[in-house]
């Protein structure tokens, strides 16, 4: 599916409640201004409305790891707060995230297991330019110090933060276990309690749903106002490239599910401001913070920064959370600027990373079944336990990698180079170079591609009814997804079935597929991977029927947008503060931490700064 597709398929749900017919808004909450159906659309010369729909002092666009932590420091200032999110539930990516939080610089659990920790050594590790992946990218050497410097000076802070807003930490010694990009003098990963008897809901069953749902009931009873199925469109400046921002607006999209004509809605709704009208102004009294979680999942956006990264390769946080940029091109029509872009260039941090899994649409997060959203996922997908099982082929039909070591790279975390000193030009010289870890050769293959874009197109999972059987793999809906998993009598069936995908533009050449696995089965005769290295290749693919399940890789994070200070204030391309203007987390840049450690700091830091704004 293309972009423009896939906005239109936004588009259309919006157009479905239209056609429904739109009711009154009702407008609930002391800090709303003149009701919706009166509002003006008269807008004044530099497009500021003349009348808004609602106002609060401080306007937090998105409730995922920086929105909630922002909105709850600044409803704990004393400003009155709204949110607006555009999915029906709270949370983005980080109530689907793990809920590993690598927070450091002296948290009380690394104080209470004897962790020396501080601002000053986290503030150097994650600025030490020394220090590079396993395939020579560096982690920390394109890191804005000042925003490093801000962040290692509120990591403790905010940790401390989470706790007091109802987070429950495992009381375990902090350890390394998901950790990316957190410095290498000490370990940081702080785990979240997520087990069976918990009664939050969560869109995927994930350990996030322990670090967002405390925080969202924090904020909810403290006053914070939400303004679901809402996307910010448009940020309001006093003149179109000068002053302060004064608000938004935003646009209705209720998530429809496929079969049904009702909106989703969210596990808890005390709190939510009743609208459906199509559009919606918001006026903000102080700041507007942007929390949008960024914009891998904007095609055309993230190919700013990685040209190789077309259509294919699906956002991990899809179909939850899609990231659109939309914080990020909003800010940049007002005059914002970009930072920090080698970031998002680097195949690092694991931002691109095959998965085990393979069949549906969305690899990264295994939908089950009694996932509010699962229509939309559609498939659980197959996890793969052996790679020995599949081969991998691409939009030709042939092998480029070794199925086994591709894939998932550690990157360099604590304890991982011995010895580590800090800032040493040798350490670079240390790290086991191994970059066949890493994807990148997946995205480089291209071969079949066709103008503009010359696409790599997708990558094939290939195999046979005995690996059906090895793997215990039971094929059927919805453990598949008919258009991203077929199967055939013979090779060249099979491959002539893939353009039903839409994303495999043109047919495979049979021949290719059927040359790719008798090569393959007389490797596995020989026991030697000649072309690839795949350890001692095991078993031939002969049995039919034949399957080919969708096995592209994802892409996870970004590590690059809009300019900010120590305050987490946007920046515009002169180098001047936007007034009253804040972001961060994935649509910030400067800051190759991967996750949730940056987000929540960030948020937090944001929210304290906005609402101290003095007009
Ligand atoms: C499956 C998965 C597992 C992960 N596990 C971990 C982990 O264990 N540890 C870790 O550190 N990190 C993890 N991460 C990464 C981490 O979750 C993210 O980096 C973090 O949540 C990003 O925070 P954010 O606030 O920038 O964006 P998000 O948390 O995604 O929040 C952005 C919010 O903004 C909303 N939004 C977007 N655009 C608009 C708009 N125009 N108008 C209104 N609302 C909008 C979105 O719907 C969303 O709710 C994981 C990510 C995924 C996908």
């Amino acid at each position: 599916m293309s972009s423009s597709e896939k906005s239109q398929r936004r588009i259309s749900r919006r157009d479905f409640v239209r056609g429904a017919g739109v009711s009154a808004a009702m407008i609930a909450g002391a800090s709303m201004a003149p009701a919706f159906t009166e509002r003006a659309l008269a807008q004044t010369s530099t497009g500021v409305p003349e009348q808004w729909d609602l106002e609060a002092d401080v306007v937090v666009i998105g409730s995922g790891a920086v929105g909630l932590p922002a909105a709850i420091r600044a409803v704990d200032a004393g400003a009155s707060v709204i949110v607006i999110e555009t999915n029906y539930d709270i949370g983005g990516h980080a109530i689907i995230s793990g809920g590993n939080v690598p927070l450091g610089g002296g948290t009380s659990l690394q104080k209470k297991y004897e962790i020396e920790d501080s601002p000053d050594l986290y503030f150097r590790d994650l600025t030490d330019w020394s220090i590079v992946e396993t395939n020579g990218m560096p982690e920390y050497r394109y890191n804005d110090r000042g925003i490093q410097r801000a962040l290692a000076d509120n990591a403790a802070p905010t940790y401390e933060f989470l706790v007091e807003n109802g987070v429950e930490f495992v009381d375990q010694a902090p350890d390394n276990n998901g950790a990316h990009a957190t410095g290498l003098s000490a370990p940081r990963e702080h785990h979240t309690i997520w087990g069976e008897g918990q009664s939050l809901e969560s869109p995927a069953g994930a350990g996030g749903t322990s670090l967002m749902r405390p925080l969202e009931a924090s904020a909810r009873e403290k006053g914070v106002q939400f303004l679901m199925n809402y996307h910010m469109d448009v940020i309001y400046r006093e003149s179109p490239s000068e002053g302060r921002v004064v608000g938004i607006k935003a646009g209705y999209t209720p998530t429809i599910l496929p079969g049904t004509d009702t909106p989703l809605v969210g596990f808890r709704t005390d709190g939510n401001i009743d609208m459906t009208a199509e559009t919606v102004t918001v006026k903000a009294n102080k700041a507007v913070i942007i929390g949008t979680g960024g914009s891998t999942g904007n095609v055309e956006f993230r190919r700013i920064f990685d040209p190789r990264v077309t259509e294919e390769y699906i956002l991990g946080g899809e179909p939850y959370s899609p990231q659109d940029g939309s914080g990020e091109m909003a800010a940049l029509a007002i005059g914002a600027s970009l930072w920090g872009t080698a970031n998002q260039a680097h195949e690092r941090n694991g931002y691109i990373r095959k998965r085990n899994l393979a069949g549906a649409e969305y690899l990264y997060v295994a939908w089950t079944p009694d996932s509010p959203i699962f229509p939309l996922a559609r498939a659980t997908g197959l996890r793969i336990r052996d790679w020995q099982n599949v081969i991998c082929v691409n939009q030709v039909g042939k092998r480029f990698y070794n199925e086994f070591e591709a894939g998932y790279p550690n990157g360099t975390s604590q304890g991982s180079l011995d010895p580590y000193i800090p800032g040493d030009w040798r350490n670079a010289s240390r790290v086991e170079y191994k970059p066949q870890n890493y994807v990148d050769a997946a995205l480089a293959i291209n071969e079949g591609s066709t103008a503009p874009d010359f696409a790599a197109g997708p990558i094939w999972a290939i195999f046979d009814a005995a690996a059906v059987e090895r793997e215990k793999w039971s094929l059927e809906a919805p453990n598949t997804d008919p258009t991203f998993f077929f199967s055939a009598d013979t090779l060249e069936e099979l491959a002539a079935k893939l353009t039903e995908n839409p994303y495999q533009k043109a047919e495979m050449p049979g021949a290719n597929l059927v040359a790719t696995v008798e090569r393959y089965n007389l490797m596995v005769e020989l026991g030697a991977d000649v072309d690839f290295d795949k350890p001692t290749p095991q078993y031939k693919i002969d049995q039919p029927p034949f399957y080919a399940a969708w096995s592209t890789p994802c892409i996870h994070d970004t590590y690059a947008g809009l300019r900010i200070n120590m305050q987490c204030q946007v920046m515009d391309m002169k180098g001047q503060v936007i007034p009253g203007l804040y972001c961060g987390g994935e649509s910030a840049g400067g800051c190759t931490q991967h996750g949730l450690a940056r987000c929540l700091a960030q948020g937090y830091i944001a929210g304290g700064e906005a609402a101290a704004e003095t007009i």
